[in-house]
């Protein structure tokens, strides 16, 4: 792990996941994300610490372990002030609500806490909403691209994108298929709303730094569609259940679920696509025999 610089006063930590470090005044620095626990985290001070920098505010993208699981350290050791956007900030102040939403609100099971979905938990000190941030001398500009999370906020700093999540990488889609998804309405507003955002650079939290984002922009909204439209073909077959339609789903994408943290994964995310169908008024479910069928059709708008 070692500091890349981007633009400017902008540099970035590579690793499994991107930490974006923006220099402010005197040896101040303002983190993007804080990775995925307490060992990441003492390797970004360790770094930071090397270069002559100090680390005074975490802002995070969203709520997802594997982006806020060093604040917790960071908070311990460097003394951070952590900013995050409301729906987030209570999985970061409270990491069961991520666990116990995969599991239909219910108590999970243990295989579920795993640091990447149950961070320790970490306080936020400011809530983030759209607008221009002011920390140690740096302007950051927080700008909401919900879909993913509820509150998926991506940063602008001078011509540098900070994406969080947004979009998936090449690598990514390659493994999972399905991008995770809170709500595939917001999602592809989001997506729609990307090319408006002017910058030069542009930083995936898992991914390589790119100046042209249009290939991996287009690369996710297919996938999405993708996934739309095997569903609607689907379900034009026949009605089905959603254990059904998750499995299918899996099945066309040529996709193995060997574990069941990403069986619990996949699931909200074909939930979030059934959500955007039945409530645009492409499905509908029929609730027959103590079973939930959902049917291809117009739904109740
Ligand atoms: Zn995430």
């Amino acid at each position: 792990m070692e500091l890349q610089h981007i633009a400017d006063n902008v540099y970035y930590l590579a690793s499994v996941i991107n930490i974006g470090v923006i220099r402010g005044d005197d040896d101040q620095v303002v983190l993007i994300d804080s990775g995925i626990g307490d060992r990441s985290a003492r390797r970004i001070l360790r770094v930071l610490q090397a270069e002559g920098l100090r680390p005074v505010a975490v802002c995070n993208t969203h709520g997802h372990g594997d982006h806020v699981g060093g604040n917790a350290y960071l908070v311990e050791h460097a003394g951070v002030r952590v900013y995050a956007p409301l729906y987030d900030s209570t999985i970061i102040r409270q990491p069961i609500w991520s666990t116990l939403c995969m599991f239909a609100g219910a108590e999970p099971i243990h295989e579920l806490a795993v640091p990447r979905f149950s961070a320790r938990p970490s306080p936020v000190d400011v809530i983030v909403t759209e607008g221009k941030l002011s920390i140690a001398g740096t302007t950051i500009e927080a700008i909401p691209m919900p879909g993913h999370t509820g509150t998926h906020t991506c940063y602008r700093v001078g011509r540098v994108l900070f994406l969080g999540d947004l979009l998936s990488s090449e690598v990514e889609l390659e493994r999972s298929k399905i991008s995770y998804a809170y709500s595939v309405t917001m999602r592809l507003e989001s997506l729609a709303r990307l090319p408006t955002i002017e910058a030069d650079y542009y930083l995936p939290a898992h991914g390589g730094l790119r100046q042209d984002i249009g290939p991996l922009l287009e690369l996710n909204v297919a996938r999405v569609r993708e996934t739309l439209d095997f569903i609607r073909e689907y379900l034009a077959r026949g009605r089905a259940e959603a254990t059904d339609i998750v499995a299918a789903v899996a099945d066309h994408f040529g996709l193995d679920i060997g574990r069941v943290r990403e069986y619990f994964q996949i699931h909200p995310t074909i939930y979030a696509h059934l959500s955007y169908l039945h409530n645009r008024g492409e499905i509908d479910f029929e609730l027959e025999g103590n079973r939930l069928w959902w049917v291809a059709g117009a739904g109740h708008l």
